[in-house]
Formats: structure tokens, C-alpha cells, sequence
């Protein structure tokens, strides 16, 4: 080995789902949105002003932070905006997580975790969920340096209850809690938003992946206190200050002024996931109550894995996790009902 290799960094990266691009295939792998962004942002996209793009974009992102404060109905000084969630929550691991003590999450969530924490070298501790997948809040009463948990959590669909949210605020007042709301825009309880006024130390996460259906834009955000919000600027002043292309802030913003077509769809989805749930079931498949974009399904008929790679060799991309509590499951996006009908189908087939 040569000496400067050792100045290296080794991490162990995360590992996103595969972007296959295959004639007529079906992907349900990444928990994307199968219906286009809202109509303008087609319009802004065909008429974007191109010599624009000479210019470095508006550092404060403010076409975008004021769309979204007049959406959340918060000031502008309560949101940050960053290239996908991804880059908001290593933003806020980078900023809030800087004690001795471990931060916390549960064993079986949203896998970038550890990775940021190794990275920015943070001390961390999973808590195990319960045998249903639910968060027990009694673990969460420990010291600890942090707290972050998705709600609805992925992979497993679920969401908890208000009351679980108020009760693991309750006992980490000293610490920043967040909480990671990628898929709440499809789930029946409200957001966590609401205990803002409460919680000063609580940060909001979303995306614009999902339910605005623009993962290749990469858009994210956080709302939280203006104390939260002004301590992630400072960080991302210093590493990138500019972190958000001309074309994102513009049309992001187009995004979330168009609320009817963003009800439209993310209905649309309820309703194709409520009817993934029956046939599912129907063929032998069990799974937590996904208030997600997604189900966590357990086939009974045969191998998730074996499954999962016979629904490749069908052109049908789903996601298989070979983890010790996860192995028996597949993650299964929510498409549109003509791409479930093929799944429906291939499953069937395959389980003949
Ligand atoms: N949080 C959770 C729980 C997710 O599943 C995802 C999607 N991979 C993200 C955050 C990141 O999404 P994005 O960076 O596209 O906003």
C-alpha cells in the first residue's frame, strides 16, 4: 500500500435502488411517483431561459423557501431547501448531531442513516422495533445525542401515531429531534408539522421525490425554528452556498403552487395502494398497514428473494432488502393500476 492510501477515507456507502432503463419495463424498485410533476412544470421546462443559466442561482433559494412557507403557512426563515432530502438530512446530521452520546434510530429504517453518521463520524445506537415494526417511545427515554426516525418509517410502510410522536418530543427536549416525513403526503395522519409550536427543537423533513413526483429534480426541505433553520444555513454556507440549480428553484416553486393536481395524484395513489392491499393478500402476500407509496409484502407461496428475481427476469423491478428482519419481505412501489395489473399477474404466474 502506498503511504498517501492511508490518508483515505474508507466508508462503506449507501447503496440505492438500480435505475434500469429497459423498453417496456416496469419499476416499482425506488418509490418513485408513476404520473408526471404538475403541467407547469412541463410548460417552464420547455421555455426555460437557458442564457439564465450563465448566472450562479439566488443562494437563498427564496422563489422556492417562499413557495413553500406560504404551502407549510410558516415564515420563510423556518424552511431550508436542499438537493433531495438526502442532502437536507446529511445537512442537519452535520449540524445537530455533534454530542458524545449516541444519536438514535430504529434497527430496521431508512438505511442512510448509519451511512451519514459513519461519515461525519457521530456515535449512533438502533432500537430495536417491536415484533409488528412499531417504535416502542420507552426506548426512546435514554440520553442520547439525537433522535431521527421516518414517519410513515420505510421500508416498512408504517406510521405511528401522534401520541408515540408527542410522547419520544416529550422526553428529548434536550436534544434535536427529526423527523423524516418522505412519504406523509399518502399516509392518514397528519404531519408532524403541527407540533412545530410546541417543539422548538423538533425538524420536519420532506421531499419532492414522491408525492410531487420530482426524484430527477432532487428537491428536499426542512421546516423547523428559525433558530434550527438559521444554524443548517450557516452549515451549508459553509461547505456549498450554492447548492440548488436555477431550474429546481423555479420549478419547485410551480410545483407547490399547483395543490389540486398534487391532491389528484397523490389520491390516485391512496386509492391503487388500497387495491394493492387486497390482491396481494389475495395471493398469499402478508404486510404491515403501509400508510406509504409502497408495500412491505411477504409472500407466503414462495422465496421473497426467489421471487424478486423472477420479477426481474420479467422486466419488473421491485426492491428485496437481505437483511435478517427484512429478508422475507419485498418493497413494492405503487405504480399506476395498469403497471400493478402486470405485477398481479406475474406473480401469479410465477407462483403456479
Ligand atoms: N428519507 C426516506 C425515508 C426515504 O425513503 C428517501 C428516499 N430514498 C429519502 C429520505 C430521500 O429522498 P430524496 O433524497 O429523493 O428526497
Amino acid at each position: 500500500m502506498s503511504l498517501w492510501e492511508k490518508n483515505i477515507r474508507q466508508v462503506a456507502p449507501y447503496v440505492p435502488g438500480e435505475q434500469p432503463n429497459q423498453p417496456d419495463m416496469v419499476k416499482l424498485n425506488t418509490n418513485e411517483n408513476p404520473y408526471p410533476p404538475a403541467p407547469r412544470v412541463a410548460e417552464l421546462a420547455a421555455s426555460f431561459p437557458a442564457d439564465t443559466l450563465r448566472l450562479y442561482p439566488d443562494p437563498t433559494c427564496s422563489t422556492l423557501v417562499e413557495a413553500l412557507a406560504k404551502r407549510y403557512q410558516v415564515g420563510a426563515d423556518q424552511v431550508f431547501v436542499g438537493v433531495g432530502s438526502d442532502d437536507v438530512l446529511a445537512t442537519a446530521f452535520m449540524t445537530f448531531f455533534n454530542g458524545t452520546e449516541p444519536i438514535v434510530f430504529p434497527d430496521i429504517t431508512y438505511s442512510f442513516y448509519d451511512v451519514w453518521a459513519d461519515l461525519f463520524r457521530i456515535p449512533y445506537r438502533k432500537l430495536a422495533l417491536d415484533d409488528a415494526f412499531h417504535i416502542n417511545p420507552r426506548d426512546y427515554d435514554a440520553p442520547n445525542g439525537g433522535v431521527i426516525f421516518p414517519n410513515p418509517n420505510a421500508p416498512t410502510g408504517i406510521q405511528e401515531k401522534k401520541e408515540v410522536l408527542e410522547d419520544i418530543l416529550q422526553h428529548n427536549q434536550d436534544v434535536i429531534v427529526i423527523i423524516d416525513e418522505a412519504y406523509i403526503d399518502f399516509a392518514e395522519e397528519t404531519s408532524a408539522l403541527q407540533l412545530l409550536g410546541k417543539y422548538e427543537n423538533l425538524l420536519v423533513v420532506q421531499t419532492f421525490s414522491k408525492s410531487r413526483s420530482m426524484a430527477g429534480m432532487r428537491i428536499g426541505f426542512a421546516i423547523g425554528s428559525s433558530k434550527l433553520i438559521k444554524a443548517m444555513q450557516d452549515v451549508k454556507y459553509s461547505y456549498n452556498s450554492y447548492t440548488m440549480n436555477a431550474a429546481s428553484l423555479y420549478m419547485g416553486a410551480a410545483a407547490v403552487e399547483d395543490e389540486a393536481y398534487f391532491q389528484e395524484t397523490v389520491e390516485k395513489i391512496r386509492q391503487t395502494r388500497e387495491e394493492a392491499k387486497m390482491r396481494l393478500a389475495e395471493l398469499g402476500f402478508t404486510f404491515p398497514d403501509s400508510q406509504t407509496n409502497f408495500l412491505f409484502a411477504a409472500p407466503s407461496r414462495i422465496d421473497a428473494k426467489e421471487l424478486f428475481e423472477q420479477l426481474r427476469a420479467r422486466n419488473i423491478y421491485v426492491r428485496y432488502f437481505n437483511q435478517p428482519r427484512t429478508c422475507d419481505y419485498l418493497r413494492i412501489t405503487i405504480g399506476t393500476p395498469e403497471e400493478m395489473e402486470r405485477l398481479y399477474q406475474a406473480i401469479a404466474e410465477i407462483q403456479r
